[in-house]
């Protein structure tokens, strides 16, 4: 047999002429006009698109579906006063975190997971709070889904001080345990410390941690309505000093909205620098990067989930396409060139802020794909239903 799996009529989005699609030993191996139909599976896109699978660039997956369980308040305080009190509504997220147990939190990941296959969400930097209350449980759970998932879904762990390493004394050390471990990514929040110091300290004692355990780093950062905020900052700083361009994503960054014209510009020069992609989810806030702005000046950005039905978003399904819909309408970003920026921020560019090589539909490309029930990007968009198949890895991987 040529192929594992060819794929027939597909269009694609860079080829105006339907194409066959040929998958061999986990790669695309052939994209022609014709090929033999000489594969174990033949799939017909019927005309369909056919692009790269989908990127989630940031997700809390070790607290989805505990909405009922934190109860309102902290959604409240997040979302009011122009963000003014997203410090309370993490405070008051964390009140029920000494339940956290593998227990209940894995078959959660699970549902989440579940979803992400349905939806051709095939890789996910998933964030497990780390802290004296949720203790290693988060993590664990996620480690061990990472394990169970790793030919259907990507699980990227990012060991997450979601409560802060200054004001919550025990928490660095639990990220040490957390990378021991096994945790993938070192995370952080430095603007959530009570002082400028300790929002550096914060900064400086992860980036440490990622340099001694050689990880890639990926901060929550300036994520509250106050244009005094200056973590991103702090970070591209550490980066460049660190000499680790390309390894640091920066996620949120909402103060961004509220910087004043020539300090988002000069910011903009250092991440440049420091060679920081963004991950943006606009939908989870009243307030958001300027994503098309950063996209102008070539910083890579990419979109994410964020949340699934906890203390700070009550909806969420690990279905890119259905955020590339809400961020259209949040960051009005409605024409077919803004469609297919959006597109690009749930596949490639995400792959690119999260350094995930060769996820591109090319000859030589992984072969995590997907094929759509819809002809282009703009229908894709509009009606974000789950693809007609979902391929990862060379293998035909839809839920039937
Ligand atoms: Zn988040």
């Amino acid at each position: 047999m040529s192929y594992d799996i060819l794929i027939k009529n597909a269009k694609t989005r860079k080829c105006e002429e339907l194409v066959s699609i040929g998958i061999k030993d986990g790669k695309i191996t052939a994209i022609e006009k014709d090929l033999k139909e000489d594969a174990r599976q033949i799939i017909d896109a019927k005309g369909n698109l056919v692009t790269e699978s989908f990127v989630n660039g940031h997700l809390h997956l070790d607290k989805v579906y505990t909405f009922v369980m934190a109860g309102e308040t902290a959604l409240k305080e997040y979302n009011d006063n122009g963000m003014g009190g997203a410090m309370t509504g993490i405070e008051r997220a964390a009140d029920f975190k000494s339940a956290y147990d593998e227990s209940w939190i894995l078959p959660n990941v699970r549902k989440a997971c579940d979803l992400a296959v349905k939806y051709g969400n095939t890789h996910i930097r998933a964030f497990a709070d780390v802290d004296t209350k949720a203790r290693l449980e988060g993590v664990k759970s996620l480690l061990k889904a990472r394990e169970e998932y790793k030919d259907r879904v990507e699980l990227q762990v990012v060991a997450f001080p979601q409560d802060g390493i200054a004001r919550e004394p025990g928490a660095k050390e639990l990220i040490r345990q957390a990378i021991e471990l096994g945790a993938d990514v070192v995370g952080g929040i430095p603007w959530i410390e009570f002082s400028r110091e300790d929002e550096q300290d914060h900064v400086d004692s992860m980036c440490a941690y990622a340099k001694e355990y050689d990880k890639p780093i990926s901060m929550l950062l300036d994520d509250v309505g106050d244009a005094e905020e200056r973590t991103l900052e702090m970070l591209c700083k550490q980066s460049i000093a660190m000499g680790w361009q390309g390894r640091v994503t920066a996620q949120h960054c909402r103060a961004m909205e509220l910087y004043p014209e020539n300090y988002f510009r000069k910011l903009v020069g250092l991440m440049k620098k420091a060679g920081i992609g963004l991950i943006s989810d606009p939908h989870t806030g009243p307030l958001a990067a300027r994503v098309k702005d950063l996209l102008a000046a070539g910083i890579h950005v990419g979109l994410g989930q964020d949340d699934i039905q906890d203390a700070y978003y009550p909806y969420g399904e690990c279905n890119m396409l259905q955020i590339a819909f809400l961020a259209s309408h949040l960051l009005r970003m409605m024409t077919f060139d803004d469609m297919e920026l959006l597109y690009d921020m749930i596949t490639t560019e995400a792959a690119a802020v999260l350094g995930i090589e060769n996820h591109e539909l090319k000859v030589g490309g992984n072969a995590d794909l997907v094929v759509l029930d819809q002809p282009d990007v703009y229908h894709a968009i509009w009606y974000h239903t789950a693809p007609a198949y979902v391929i990862r890895k060379g293998v035909d991987i839809t839920l039937k």
